[in-house]
């Protein structure tokens, strides 16, 4: 055996031991001392002399450090004779059997990362199905499992300082453990002391317990004090016998992760530590140095030792601050080269823009624009001047006038003589759209019997162009027939803008040519929506357009492949939604004014309270509230029901009537369609309002008060905190949907942002985006390698590329 070999044999067995300096009689750093020499003279690769001199065998001062930093250190050794494997391999693969053999088992500890969670000690089938059901498959993935919190155990203190009522941990001698009854359980009872005192233990429902404590062994117990019979008693600790092991479950900070049924805590910690000792060293730190260096972070080895079984809690957050920016990190180079794929992969078209068809199309319009939208109209109207296609993200509030600046890109499209696509998220929007763009196009050309009559879901409008400029309107309840006629028309190039569903972006539906696509409320769609329907072009222009305020940062990273254009000013003139936040007992106050409402012609919306995690029960209880309404309260009232239970085209049905109409009241719960136009509208009710997001909020008012006359929001909360009050109190003052985001995101963190329900972005495990500062860190630092090597084809950066399409493959997009 080489001394290399000896070398590795050696380091493998303490680190099976737990780094307890066992591995060899008379300590490591004896061995090594002698050693040193003969292993460098081994090494026939000079280029690695180096490294190898640096690691300082000769003089290594093992046996003096923590066992973290003896993982540190074993992982540094280990990784440099990966490095002296690698660059041997060529060597010895022609020299015959024995070598081979002898490199075995280290390869297969490299292909370890992504083998199956099963290749760890005491893995079963059985718990690999539970781990399955936690997305926990690779050995990867059980390093990527992180804990949810950390239990202090790390304050010891001697038996007799114990104090009730406290976190604790103290280590003792197990003077006696035998099975016992207490209450009607048997369980067991141990009396463990140390010099200063003793005390007794409990562990209910667990007699077995019993046989594994012997008598004398050394035991660490870590929990609650409690006092029984005016003594003080540990009940149910967690326990761990003193052996020359590193503790996990005792005597530190404990991780707790999170389980499904048929994990145990012990069982778990005791996996993930053997995982984090056998193979985090193994991972690629895929991050370039100088970027570590720059944002002074941990290596990734470390992190994902600390952030299992921290020293402490700077490090455990240190840890957290490494692999939450690698999470946006990745995050913001993947959109980015998304961003660059989409406009460099095939040249764009450019568009003319003849300033006579925008001129006369705003001299008929009613209105003159606002000054944000003039601004946003020349901010588009250059990107479509482009030979690259645009990519922008269009925000303003609801009735800023998004949809008569998007109709304008949409006639310019056509004036070029391409096909203009709008994708809205449900049928009745999709309606909504077609209408108004008609409206507005009819106001402009005069409309006129067309070459072939205009009817049903087509029309035609003359003297505007030059030619006929054709409107169809496609979505999924057309009969089978309509939508064949349609993809033809479509396909031959006879319709000039097509409003739709995502019936817009089936296989089936093939354009002629394809030149802008505009995409309304975006966060009901995800990015792969996105690209389905860029595909259906030659690279087509893009407008993304959202009603939902998102802060800029937060948008460049959730949407870092779109630029962005805000509408912050909304027509002249509109009125604000009168909002008051009334107690519980005035809600009968509130039907009656709601009532008078109805009376004089209005609608009204109640919302139902928002119901976490459970769209049935939410249903249910909007049923419920739905029948005791039109019982009870709106007997002569025709009320409707919409909730996100029903069938899709039930609920575009109660939309439609509602609409039109035929009923009063709307009693629906939290799905009530975002940009729906009711116009009668008038009264907007939200029960359970504290539940709701300021910026959901916003949202739902924004259904009310539409035309001319005043509209009103009740918020009707349920419990009321004074906090919860003084933050709905904020609906009463603040009418501004940006800054309303901006506080949501202060006060109640992200969870209200739609980040998380983006399809085909990375998971964010740890980030948050209402870090700003992360956000901004992370973005900077992949700009700038963007720029340096924006395919990621240098050497030092192979790692990166293979982690970005480990992060981005959920998505199935990055090639
Ligand atoms: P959004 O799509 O942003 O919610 P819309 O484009 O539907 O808003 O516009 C809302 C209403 O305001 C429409 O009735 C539209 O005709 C009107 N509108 C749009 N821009 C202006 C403006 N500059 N001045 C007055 N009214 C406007
Ligand atoms: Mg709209």
């Amino acid at each position: 055996m080489t001394g290399i070999d000896s070398l590795r044999n050696v380091l493998e067995l303490e680190r099976q031991k737990g780094y307890t300096d066992k591995a060899v009689i008379g300590g490591l750093d004896k061995y090594l001392h002698k050693q040193a020499g003969q292993i460098r003279q081994s090494i026939n690769k000079p280029q690695l002399l180096k490294g190898f001199d640096e690691l300082n065998l000769a003089r290594s001062n093992y046996g003096s450090y923590s066992v973290d930093e003896r993982k540190r250190w074993m992982a540094n050794v280990l990784g440099w004779l990966e490095k002296l494997e690698k660059a041997t391999k060529s060597r010895q693969q022609p020299v015959g059997r024995r070598q081979k053999a002898a490199a075995k088992p280290s390869q297969k500890r490299r292909e370890g990362l992504d083998s199956p969670i099963t290749i760890i000690k005491g893995i079963s089938t059985s718990a690999d199905k539970k781990f399955t059901k936690l997305n926990v498959r690779t050995v990867r993935d059980l390093l990527y499992f992180f804990p949810r919190r950390y239990v202090d155990y790390s304050r010891r203190k001697p038996v007799s300082e114990l104090i009730e009522g406290e976190e604790q941990t103290t280590i003792g001698t197990i003077w006696q453990a035998k099975v016992a009854t207490l209450g009607t359980r048997r369980g067991t009872e141990a009396i463990v002391g140390d010099e200063t005192g003793n005390i007794r233990v409990v562990w209910f429902n667990q007699p077995y317990l019993a046989k594994t404590f012997r008598t004398n062994a050394r035991i660490v117990l870590s929990g609650t004090v409690g006092v029984f019979k005016g003594h003080k008693v540990f009940e149910s600790p967690e326990w761990e016998l003193l052996e020359d092991k590193e503790l996990i479950h005792t005597g530190r900070l404990v991780p707790v992760y999170p389980l499904t049924q048929g994990l145990y805590p012990r069982q778990v910690r005791k996996w993930t530590k053997e995982t984090v000792d056998g193979y985090a060293w193994q991972l690629d730190d895929f991050l370039p140095s100088e970027i570590k260096t720059r944002c002074q972070l941990l290596d990734l080895p470390t992190a994902i030792a600390q952030i299992h079984y921290p020293d402490a809690q700077p490090m455990a957050g240190r840890a957290r601050g490494r692999l939450s920016f690698d999470e946006l990190f990745l995050l913001q180079l993947g959109v980015l080269a998304r961003k660059r794929d989409w406009q460099e992969g095939q040249p764009g078209n450019a568009f003319s823009i003849d300033r006579e068809v925008i001129a006369r199309f705003l001299q008929c319009l009613p209105f003159t624009l606002t000054r944000a939208q003039e601004r946003v109209l020349q901010e588009i109207l250059t990107d479509l001047k482009q030979p690259k296609a645009m990519s922008r993200l269009l925000q303003g509030e609801v009735g800023s006038g998004k949809t008569v600046i998007a109709t304008l890109a949409l006639l310019i499209a056509a004036a070029n003589g391409y096909q203009g696509a709008l994708m809205a998220p449900t049928e009745v929007l999709a309606e909504q759209h077609y209408t108004n763009i008609c409206n507005y196009l009819s106001q402009v050309g005069t409309q006129e019997p067309c070459p072939e009559p205009s009817e049903g879901t087509i029309r035609c409008y003359t003297t505007f162009l030059s030619r006929p400029l054709t409107i169809a309107l496609l979505i999924g309840s057309l009969s089978s027939s309509e939508k064949e006629s349609l993809h033809g028309k479509i396909k031959q190039g006879e319709v000039d803008i097509v409003v739709g569903t995502h019936a817009l972006i089936q296989k089936e539906v093939e354009f002629n040519k394809l030149g802008l696509a505009v995409i309304d409320e975006q966060h009901r769609f995800g990015v792969l929506q996105r690209s389905a329907l860029r595909q259906k072009g030659f690279n087509p222009h893009v407008l993304v357009m959202t009603a939902t305020p998102i802060p800029r940062t937060m948008a460049l990273t959730l949407y870092g492949d779109l630029d962005l254009s805000v509408i912050d000013e909304l027509p002249p003139g509109r009125q604000v939604v009168k909002t008051k936040c009334l107690e519980p007992q005035d809600r009968e106050k509130a039907y009656t004014f709601l009532h008078r409402q109805v009376s004089n012609g209005r609608q009204a919306f109640i919302i139902c309270p928002l119901i976490e995690e459970s769209e049935i029960l939410e249903a249910k209880a909007a049923t419920t509230e739905y029948e005791r309404l039109s019982r009870e309260v709106f007997p002569d009232l025709k009320l409707g029901l919409l909730h996100g239970q029903m069938p899709g085209p039930d609920k575009e049905e109660v939309m439609r009537h509602f609409r039109g109409g035929e009923l009063d009241i709307l009693v629906s719960t939290s799905v009530v369609e975002v940009g729906i136009d009711v116009p009668r509208a008038s009264v907007m009710m939200v029960e359970g309002a504290e539940r709701f997001g300021l910026s959901q909020l916003h949202q739902f008012r924004g259904r009310v008060g539409r035309d001319k006359e005043q509209g009103y929001c009740l918020l009707i909360p349920e419990r009321v905190s004074p906090e919860a009050r003084e933050r709905l109190r904020l609906m009463e003052r603040v009418h501004n949907g940006f800054s309303l985001a901006e506080k949501d995101l202060e006060l109640r963190g992200p969870g209200e942002f739609f980040g998380t329900q983006q399809s085909g972005l990375p998971d964010l495990k740890l980030a948050k985006l209402t870090d700003l500062r992360s956000l901004e860190l992370a973005r900077r630092e992949a700009m700038t390698l963007f720029q340096k090597d924006p395919d990621l084809k240098k050497v030092e950066h192979q790692p990166l590329r293979q982690q970005l399409s480990r992060a981005w493959s959920k998505g199935a997009e990055w090639s």
